[in-house]
This record gives C-alpha cells, sequence and structure tokens, in this order.
C-alpha cells in the first residue's frame, strides 16, 4: 500500500507543550513516531510519503493535499493529547464522523495500541470534523497517542523504546 503519514504539528506550531516533569514538544514527539513508523511500514513493503520529515510548519489544507496528490490508500495522522486535567490519560483514534472506511482502518489500529500497552487506558475510536480527515480522499485516522500534560504520559511518550512501540503496534495493525 501507498501510506501518508502526517506527523502533526511542526515549526512555529508546538502543538501541545507539556512542561511537567520536563519540557517536551508535541511536535518533536508526533514527528520521532511517525519516522519510526515509516521505518517500520517500508520494512514491511509499504511506500510511505510523509506530510512532513523535519521540523517545519505545514498547513492542515496542504496535509490532505499531500496525501490526495500522491494518491495514497490511507492517511494517518499522528498527534500527542492533552488537557487542563493533569490526570487525564489513554489512547484514541479519531475518525470524519460516519466514516465507515474510516471505521475499519481505526479499529484494528486502536484495538493494536491498547493491546500493546495494557497498562494504558482505552478511549477508543472518536469522531470529529477535522481539517485533515474531512479533506482527504482516502481512509483517514488521527492517533492521538497518550497525554502529554499528563507528567507519567509525557514520560512514556519521550521514550524511545515506547515510541518504537507504538510504530509497531499501528503497524501490525495496517
Ligand atoms: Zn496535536
Amino acid at each position: 500500500m501507498k501510506i501518508c503519514i502526517d506527523p502533526g504539528h511542526g515549526g512555529t506550531d508546538p502543538g501541545a507543550i507539556g512542561k511537567d516533569p520536563f519540557v517536551l514538544n508535541e511536535k518533536d514527539v508526533t514527528l520521532s513516531i511517525s519516522l519510526l513508523l515509516k521505518t517500520e511500514l517500508e520494512d514491511k513493503g509499504h511506500t510511505v510519503v510523509l506530510t512532513r520529515d523535519k521540523d517545519v510548519a505545514v498547513s492542515l489544507s496542504n496535509r490532505a493535499k499531500i496525501a490526495n496528490q500522491n494518491n495514497v490508500d490511507i492517511f494517518i495522522s499522528i498527534h500527542c493529547n492533552s488537557s487542563e486535567n493533569k490526570d487525564a490519560e489513554g489512547i484514541e483514534t479519531w475518525i470524519f464522523p460516519n466514516s465507515t472506511v474510516g471505521k475499519k482502518l481505526a479499529e484494528p489500529v486502536q484495538n493494536s495500541l491498547v493491546t500493546a500497552f495494557p497498562n494504558h487506558k482505552k478511549r477508543g475510536i472518536r469522531e470529529d470534523n477535522f481539517q485533515v480527515l474531512r479533506e482527504t480522499n482516502m481512509p483517514a485516522i488521527l492517533v492521538e497517542c497518550e497525554f502529554i500534560s499528563n507528567p507519567t504520559q509525557l514520560k512514556f511518550l519521550s521514550d524511545k523504546d515506547n515510541q518504537e512501540k507504538i510504530a509497531k503496534a499501528i503497524t501490525s495493525a495496517i
């Protein structure tokens, strides 16, 4: 398959900024996981298109345009969650409202992630009218890989082994 991976945020847009127990920008975690995911998917013989491969800003419409112009089979946006509530935690996957093909992609990915990380809260599949989900022409999901606002989960997200495990879990679902 030809797969578009979309590392959330970048450049002047840091995404959510975790501050406890140390500073961690969402844009750096999403890029790191996405680059690992690219390697894993390519190892399985897939072709990967990234919406960014370095710390640059890319508009939401351009992210969708990159996927559409490359005629990819599926689109996966990688993000970290954030909340005012420091205790909020868990893994969730988003699809465009009522998207049957989105759900078909989201279910194995969400299941694979919560199976790989059994101690993490299962927040399930959620639906919203996100621009990258709306404007992409192919099955599209947005994965929220834990909360950067939760000190325990910030440490989890910063850990390269965990990032690798996330990449492997998504790949096995694909
Ligand atoms: Zn984000």
